[in-house]
């Protein structure tokens, strides 16, 4: 830390795949293969380190219509201030001059920045609710549906359907 000044410092770190497969443990997502990266320039101002950069970083997850693997390129911008967990806990800290909007603020020890968590969220907050191979993916039931025969068996229908049918087929008769 005592390295880092107002004109800051610009740090390049490679996003590793076994690093994101451990953060990610227990996600539908998981790392495409390929390590990512992360640019960074941090500058302090005051107590605070000021931290600008870039994640770069390819998952795949599960597309939730097909299945099959919907790539999620992921390429956001980081700016956030961290501060010494001791000043953000304090609720009368009246040298608070930004305001939330501003930045994301990050408590840290004041000593080493440790950016691991702050990457894993982002990670965690690029994965889409419901992920897509494709905009236009048909999903698994259209195209296994086409592929066969119009003549639907009947248990595969939804039972709740089934009265539905039933007085369809009153009304031909
Ligand atoms: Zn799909």
């Amino acid at each position: 830390m005592s390295e880092l000044d107002t004109a800051g410092k610009e740090y390049h770190f490679p996003v590793r795949v076994s690093w994101v497969r451990g953060v990610l443990e227990g996600n539908e997502a998981g790392p495409v293969g390929e390590d990512g990266k992360l640019d960074v320039r941090l500058s302090r101002s005051g107590t605070d380190v000021v931290v600008l950069g870039r994640l770069q970083f390819e998952l795949v997850a599960p597309c939730a219509r097909c299945l099959e693997p919907a790539r999620i390129p992921i390429d956001e911008k980081l700016s956030f201030l961290m501060v010494p967990a001791a000043r953000s806990k304090a609720p009368d800290a009246e040298e608070y001059e930004f305001s939330a909007e501003e930045a994301d603020v990050v408590p840290f020890d004041g000593e080493n920045v440790v950016l691991d968590e702050v990457v894993r969220d982002e990670l965690v907050l690029q994965i889409p609710m419901i992920p897509l191979c494709s905009e236009d993916c048909p999903g698994m039931s259209a195209g296994s549906i086409s592929g066969a025969s119009s003549e639907v068996p009947q248990e595969s229908l939804d039972p709740r359907l089934l009265p539905l049918l039933r007085f369809k087929n009153l009304k031909k008769e």
